[in-house]
């Protein structure tokens, strides 16, 4: 079954690309993408395995320039005990 959780979303607009949150996130599913036409950049971070992050929000606490927000994501159906 699977767990409700939140989810980080990055604003790509606030993200310089600095990656600090890459180097707290524990299971390594963030990582610096190219954004935009050019194969040079600039990188922005990028939630890349949205199953394997565990909601924490280690990245949102760490980004200095308030680039991520933690989204609920969609809970689905409710458990059978909540109903
Ligand atoms: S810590 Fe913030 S500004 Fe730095 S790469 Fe991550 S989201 Fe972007
Ligand atoms: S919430 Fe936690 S697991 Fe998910 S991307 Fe951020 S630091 Fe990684």
């Amino acid at each position: 079954m699977t767990a409700r959780k939140a989810l980080p979303a990055i604003d790509t607009d606030r993200c310089t690309g600095c990656g600090w949150c890459i180097g707290v996130c524990p299971p390594h599913v963030l990582s610096l993408q190219v954004q935009g036409p050019q194969p040079w950049g600039p990188k922005r971070s990028t939630l890349h395995d949205e199953a394997g992050c565990t909601g924490c929000a280690l990245c949102a606490v760490r980004c200095p320039f308030d680039a991520i927000r933690m989204v609920r994501a969609d809970p689905g159906p409710l458990p059978q005990s909540a109903q």
